[in-house]
């Protein structure tokens, strides 16, 4: 097909051999490509410039407190679930210097901020993060406090999403109602596939951009049968899902169980690390601080994340008002799964599972839910009697 005649409404196919070619064409038109890489052990998002930097043959393996990379036996791009990383420390950075200032013969003066909005390209993002990006959107863009940092370098990335072939031991996206397929917030989505003999990827497209970006790369129309073994991939996924939620009346049943023991049991484990926070997509949590220089001259004011675990992030005039792990964890799952709603009209979680992984002591949120759940079962069955 000639590129310029592309039919905006359809789908086409992209050989994995003209892969490099998508990556050269957002480089050209001035993006800088974040995607997934192997370093120390894990698939993280970071600097990507060539199909050679992508976890090629890779896999990732995952459960309570427990992640592995593992060979693959072919040579998928994108053949793992989710690492440690998110798109979050691209748009909402981990530490963000907000203004320096010098002393002066008066005083201070604050040094003028020079404004740097990255033009990123997010090259292989799940359904579940885009639900997670679109989550950050209404916290940072769509309320009465526009976060500008986010806002700008939100408008300006171009997303190539890619739809999960496979789920993981800790995906629970189809019970949040957040993937397996892609179907918002991407420029172009794709979907990978291996045969014997090929290897090439669906691709629809979601935008003008994305459409200008095709124009520029070798492809065909994709035929009714590429377009369902594609679709059957995705439905493998949707039938892998390693864990489920219940959240019929979840909001209800986390309010009225406030008291509830397990909220104990599960203090006597968690160590109050925050990793459940910091890997978490949705988490938008920060704290900000002054570091001064050793003499006294220079000052910045440094935006970071924290988490609600620690127990600065809850301190008022006095002390802490969450003095206990019990009320850091309850704080927690209760917002994510409970007032996040009333606040920001939407779960805070997607079901990507990462907090059930990097908990060093494999504290399982589906499990905890679903333990709270089993005794609102014994109630009804008790009213029932
Ligand atoms: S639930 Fe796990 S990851 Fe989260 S603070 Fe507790 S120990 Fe750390
Ligand atoms: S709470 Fe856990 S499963 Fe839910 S979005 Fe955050 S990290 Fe993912």
């Amino acid at each position: 097909m000639n590129p310029s005649t592309l039919p905006n409404n359809k789908q086409i196919i992209i050989e994995r051999q003209n892969f490099q070619r998508l990556l050269d064409v957002l480089k050209n038109q001035g993006y800088q490509l974040r995607g997934p890489t192997v370093r120390e052990g894990a698939i993280v998002y970071d600097e990507i410039n060539l199909v050679k930097d992508l976890p090629e043959g890779w896999t990732d393996v995952q459960d309570k407190a427990s992640y592995r990379l593992q060979k693959r036996d072919d040579k998928a791009l994108f053949g793992y679930v989710v690492g440690p990383h998110s798109w979050k420390k691209f748009l909402h950075p981990p530490v963000l210097k907000l203004w320096e200032a010098k002393r002066c013969e008066d005083g201070f003066e604050i040094k003028e901020k020079v404004a740097f909005t990255p033009q990123y390209a997010f090259i292989g993002v799940r359904s579940c993060e885009l639900h997670a990006i679109a989550i950050q959107d209404k916290v940072f863009i769509e309320g009465p406090y526009v976060d500008t940092t986010y806002k700008n370098r939100r408008e300006k990335i171009f997303v190539v999403a890619i739809n999960c072939g496979e789920a993981g031991e800790t995906c629970f996206c189809t019970s949040m109602n957040t993937g397996p397929q892609v179907s918002f917030g991407f420029d172009l989505a794709l979907t990978e596939v291996i045969q014997p003999d090929r290897h090439y990827f669906v691709v629809m497209i979601g935008s003008a951009k994305g459409h200008d970006v095709i124009k520029e790369i070798p492809h065909t129309k994709a035929s009714n049968q590429e377009i369902s073994i594609a679709q059957s991939k995705v439905e493998q996924a949707r039938e892998e899902m390693g864990r489920t939620m219940d959240t019929s009346d979840i909001k209800n049943l986390l309010y009225r169980n406030h008291d509830h023991t397990q909220w104990d049991k599960v203090a006597e484990r968690c160590l109050s690390c925050g990793n459940c926070t910091m890997v978490c997509p949705t988490c938008f949590c920060t704290t900000v601080e002054d570091v001064t220089d050793l003499t006294g001259e220079e000052t910045t004011r440094v935006r970071k994340w924290d988490s609600c675990f620690t127990m600065d992030f809850s301190y008022l005039h006095g002390g802490s008002v969450r003095t206990s792990v019990k009320s850091r964890y309850r704080q927690w799952m209760t917002h994510k799964l409970a007032t996040w709603i009333d606040q920001f009209d939407t779960s805070g979680c997607v079901g990507c599972g990462r907090c059930i992984s990097w908990c060093p002591v494999g504290i399982d949120i589906t499990e905890e839910v679903a333990i709270i759940q089993e005794d609102k079962a014994k109630e009804k069955n008790d009213e029932n009697a």
